[in-house]
């Protein structure tokens, strides 16, 4: 169990011991009148540790409009109100940050420091964006001869996010924060493998003096509440981040309703590696990046793409680094990579070994499932394919430690390579020749482009993707926090 690994922190025993957990809206807790559940597993003991209420369509209608009716209030406080509360709730995250984090830990099989790192990065992206506003201009005086003519931000009203189960928490504050910081209330649906950690945020929010019907958390499977809060005519905007299959459903659904949406969705990014770099110190920095939460991270580099003069040598480097992944409890301290999220996710990436291998590519390393002592979780070793990028594994998202490795002759046809993808959301180029990584930088087309680095966020530095990756992008950044402000003109002649 569990506590053979880590003594859990009061705070979790504690919370864990009121499950089954129901929604949170309008500051109070919100059942499911059907008493349907789900249970929510930890993956790294494949036991189960909670379970969550999974509401009918009519209870997340009834969210939305109890969401709704809390906006004239909220949206109505004064600049430094509103500002006075939310930093409020950010200094009581980090207070709870052990707690959260632990939490986190358990219910998405997060490395517990990571998870750490996750809350913390909630924390800065709320006090970022609550800065940010204060300083918008929501009148702002327009040059136009002849009239005395005004723009007008303000707020939209209740707004919808679905967020996945890679990064629960951190999600939601890149989701959240730049809404709830102009004005609007939110409605929350979490992952329904990891709700925990977003209710917990709720229960806060009220403690801290969030009014009520701001914070919202609707729970429940995709299929019922995610789909009922998608088709939902009353929210203003829909931000949506997971899978492609998912996120056109969700887009289907807003283009009926008329519904702006912004759809944050998968990835298939690559390393372009130059025969100048330090191979060891950038093997470690790409295998510690496929390896970083099991691989489970929409912007990984999976597609290595090295010059032919360092391959050989590159790859004997990273196979060597992944033969050093400690895989184990993320509770354990001395665990550098945990399990996949749930036993689906296991096969679904073991699929892809095995289909990768049918289609040619050899496995250098790694791919079985790990055997973890005293646990049943859904433990994988991390793993390395190579051979022609024209495979399945190489073209699809795996969504787990696998990366696949190729060789390239020159910038070009690296160039052509890393964008020979439906995909657009992130890729890196290391080299030591600047102006070789700016050019190349340039001409990948995705959201994101690295430069000796893979998977680095800076508040205020734009994510997101391109093409199949998504669309409305700018997460983190100030453009972001001006979708979240409708603007009116207001105009009047002045003969
Ligand atoms: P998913 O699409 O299966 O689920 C995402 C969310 O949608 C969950 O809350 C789920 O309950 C809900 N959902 C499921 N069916 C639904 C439906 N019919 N209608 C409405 N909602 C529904 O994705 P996942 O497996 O949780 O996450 C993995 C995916 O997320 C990967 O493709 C990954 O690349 C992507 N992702 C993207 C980003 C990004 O910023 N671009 C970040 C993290 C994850």
């Amino acid at each position: 169990s569990v506590a053979a690994t880590t003594q859990l922190l009061p705070g979790v025993e504690a919370f864990l011991s009121q499950s089954p957990f129901p929604s949170f809206v309008a500051g109070k807790n919100f059942p499911a009148a059907s008493g349907q559940m789900v249970k929510t597993m930890d993956p790294g003991s494949g036991e189960t540790i909670a379970e969550i209420h999974d509401l009918s369509a009519e209870e997340v209608d009834r969210a939305v409009q109890l969401a709704s009716d809390a906006f004239p209030a909220w949206s109505g406080l004064s600049k430094s109100d509103r500002r006075a509360i939310l930093l409020r709730l950010a200094d009581a995250v980090e207070e709870h940050k052990p707690v959260i984090a632990q939490i986190e830990a358990l219910d998405a099989g997060k490395i517990e420091a990571q998870a750490q790192g996750d809350v913390q990065n909630f924390v800065d992206t709320l006090r970022y964006f609550v800065g940010l506003a204060d300083k918008v201009e929501t009148r702002e005086k327009i040059d136009a001869p002849g009239f005395d003519a005004w723009k007008y931000r303000q707020p939209w009203g209740a707004c919808a996010f679905i967020f996945p189960w890679n990064f629960p928490f951190l999600l939601i504050g890149w989701g959240i924060s730049p809404a709830l910081a102009a004005g609007n209330t939110v409605v929350i649906k979490p992952a329904e493998d990891t709700s925990l950690s977003a209710i917990y945020l709720a229960r806060l929010a009220k403690e801290v003096g969030v009014p009520d019907g701001v914070i919202n958390v609707i729970t429940g499977r995709g299929a019922t509440s995610g789909a009922a809060l998608s088709n939902n005519t009353q929210i203003k905007r829909m931000s949506f981040t997971g899978s492609p299959e998912v996120g056109r459903l969700v887009g289907e659904a807003c283009g009926r309703n008329l519904v702006p949406v912004k759809l944050e969705l998968g990835g298939k990014g690559a390393a372009v590696v130059f025969d100048d770099v330090d191979v060891a110190e950038t093997a470690e920095k790409l295998v510690g990046a496929i390896t970083f939460h099991s691989g489970q991270v929409c912007c990984d580099a999976t597609r290595w793409l090295v010059h032919r003069d360092i391959y050989d040598e590159f790859t004997k480097e990273c196979v060597k680094r992944m033969a050093t992944i400690r895989v184990g409890h993320p509770l354990d301290p001395n665990s550098d990579m945990g399990p996949v999220v749930n036993a689906n996710q296991r096969s679904r990436v073991l699929g892809y070994l095995e289909k990768g291998k049918a289609g040619g590519a050899s496995c250098l390393c790694g791919g079985g499932e790990a055997p973890v002592d005293g646990f049943k979780g859904n433990y994988i070793q991390p793993a390395l394919l190579s051979g022609s990028l024209d495979n399945v594994a190489a073209r699809e998202e795996i969504f787990g430690p696998v990366a696949y490795i190729a060789t390239f002759e020159n910038e070009e046809e690296a160039i052509e390579m890393v964008n020979d993808t439906d995909y657009g959301l992130a890729n890196s180029v290391w080299t030591n020749d600047k102006d070789r990584a700016n050019r190349v930088a340039e001409a990948m087309v995705a959201g994101n482009s690295w430069i000796n680095a893979h998977n680095v966020f800076a508040q205020g530095v734009p994510y997101g993707g391109v093409n199949k990756s998504g669309m409305g992008g700018g997460v983190l950044s100030p453009e972001t926090l001006m979708d979240y402000y409708r603007s009116t003109s207001v105009v009047r002649p002045l003969s």
